[in-house]
């Protein structure tokens, strides 16, 4: 035993650690230390490995946020009790009151520690009974409400549910008991809000496989690959159920469609197969009475050779006359029946064209857009990808304009829906009317639509965009017997060397919000 002195202490260390050949390491050093001073030795805080552990664990919602912050605060200030309270309070058990200390060096971390939903101070039942009681009933009815978003699959979940609305519905309920509850069940929550959305999203990249898929295996995907598309960009967030509708509805009348085609194919299929059968069973009897006719004649000429009279001719003569006779009959029905039999293939073959042509029709439906005519996103894909290689291939300038009705929430609201839609089918049909026929129109959403003009340079893109508002202020839309002036803002974008067409569509829907910016009613160049 030294002197108790710390200066002595290190002295006396250092000495040891020279003595005993020991390398002069940190540990080393604190173990000797702590032999000389006659403390026992503590094993060193691992605060390198802890602070990888705190990295380590997820910090998706807010509730693991506070948390991991809590735990990474404990391992700064190397307090095992801090460490413990956050990693119990992380898995999700009733924190426990946060280690002072930790908690006065990290007051946001601290203040995690505390239940994971921060609560009011809560009226107290003793001072106002009703208040608190309505109170707890407006939660319980908010967690009741958010019941059904947050999935019924996880029975323990479902039972902390059901028990912290039971609390709260409690005659005289005590607001401490209550807090703890929901400081749990708000910590549960946020583990199930997060998986609903991942089980959301995982759900949705399983339709598009799924629709990646059937349009892979489909043999007749020249009809179905409009479908699948539609329905693929139909699925993408954010879902609205009137985009589906509208798909769902396309997708059945095709799946309908190609159902009727197919059995009549088949049919077609097994008509033709029993005809080239009753054909083939025709020329075999054809072949048989013909050679029978032949031995009759070659039987007939003997015969005839032979014959020194008249008479004796006269019977052979005959039997020639009748096998001819029937050969003849025999021929003359299998003429017959081959052209009945060409009239009915021909007759198929027309309606199968016929059927082709309205999948085709339909085929057509799932580019357009059903209320305005005007092609849909689909639609505008494609005919962007034809425009485009026009370009590149010719060299010639290419606009692309976007408008947005004005104030379109406004005909809504005034006139009614139906009118809006009226409305809508009205600008369509002005622009096509006032556009070249080689302008394509598409509706790009709700009240917006983008414009391809082909060969067209930038200030005459404008100019054909001005001429269309000016031609929406003569021809006004009628809703009954009232005049409603459309009017609209709209961005011009020229697409320039080696740009996409969606990068030129984004351009020109800057410039639209710009015209929006500057008052409405104009055409802005990109
Ligand atoms: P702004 O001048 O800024 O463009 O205002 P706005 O009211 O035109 O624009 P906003 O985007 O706020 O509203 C567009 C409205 O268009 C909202 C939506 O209800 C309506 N809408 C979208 N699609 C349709 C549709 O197919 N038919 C009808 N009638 N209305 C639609
Ligand atoms: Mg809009
Ligand atoms: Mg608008």
């Amino acid at each position: 035993m030294v002197d108790n002195r710390p200066f002595e202490i290190a002295r006396e260390t250092l000495k040891q650690l020279t003595t005993r050949k020991l390398a002069p390491t940190p540990a080393n050093y604190q173990s000797v230390y702590c032999e000389v001073a006659g403390v026992p030795t503590l094993p060193p805080f691992p605060a390198d490995h802890l602070r990888e552990i705190a990295q380590a664990l997820p910090a998706k919602t807010p509730g693991q946020q506070r948390h991991r912050a809590l735990l990474e605060s404990a391992v700064g200030q190397m307090n095992w009790d801090g460490v413990k309270s956050a990693l119990l309070a992380y898995a999700g058990f009733t924190p426990a009151a946060p280690a002072q200390d930790a908690a006065t060096a990290a007051p946001v971390a601290g203040a995690a520690l505390a239940p994971a939903m921060a609560t009011p101070t809560l009226p107290s039942a003793a001072a106002a009974p009703a208040l608190t009681a309505e109170f707890f009933e407006q939660i319980a009815r908010l967690i009741d409400y958010a019941r059904p978003a947050l999935g019924t699959d996880d029975a323990r979940f479902n039972q902390q549910t059901q028990d912290v609305i039971s609390a709260l519905r409690q005659p005289g309920a005590d607001a401490i008991v209550v807090k703890r509850l929901l400081a749990d069940f708000g910590h549960r929550l946020s583990f199930a809000a997060e998986e609903q959305v991942e089980v959301r999203a995982g759900l949705l990249k399983l339709l598009h496989l799924i629709f990646e898929n059937i349009g892979e295996l489909s043999v007749d995907d020249h009809w179905l690959t409009g479908q699948i598309e539609a329905l693929k960009s139909a699925s993408l967030p954010p879902l609205t159920l009137r985009r589906l509708d509208e798909v769902e509805r396309l997708l059945r009348d095709v799946i309908f469609k190609q159902a009727e085609a197919k059995g009549r194919e088949l049919q077609a299929h097994e008509e033709m197969r029993q005809m080239l059968v009753a054909f083939v069973a025709r020329l075999s009897q054809m072949t048989e009475s013909t050679s029978t006719f032949h031995s009759k004649l070659d039987e007939s000429a003997r015969l005839i050779e032979r014959a020194k009279t008249l008479t004796d001719v006269a019977p052979v003569l005959k039997d020639v006359v009748g096998a001819t006779r029937t050969m003849a009959q025999d021929t003359m029905s299998v003429r017959d029946e081959l052209r009945g039999m060409r009239e009915k293939a021909l007759t198929t073959e027309a309606e199968i064209a016929k059927l082709h042509q309205e999948l085709d029709r339909v085929s057509i439906q799932a580019r357009h857009d059903s209320l305005t005519g005007a092609l849909n996103r689909k639609g505008l894909d494609e005919a962007l990808v034809r425009e485009l290689s026009v370009v590149r291939r010719k060299d010639t300038p290419l606009c692309v304009a976007l408008l947005d009705i004005d104030n379109f929430k406004k005909i809504n609201d005034k006139l009614g829906h139906a009118t809006g839609d009226a409305a809508l089918m009205h600008l369509a049909a002005v622009t096509r009317e006032v556009m070249r026929p080689q302008d394509t129109l598409a509706r790009y959403g709700g009240e917006e639509f983008v414009l391809l003009l082909p060969d067209t340079a930038l200030d005459q893109g404008v100019e054909a965009m001005t001429r269309l508002q000016r031609e929406l202020t003569k021809r006004f839309f009628m809703a009954g017997a009232d005049k409603v002036l459309i009017t609209f803002s709209a961005g011009v974008a020229q697409l320039a060397a080696d740009e996409t067409g969606p990068d030129a569509i984004k351009r020109a829907d800057q410039a639209m919000y710009l015209a929006k910016r500057a008052g409405k009613n104009r055409v802005l160049a990109a």
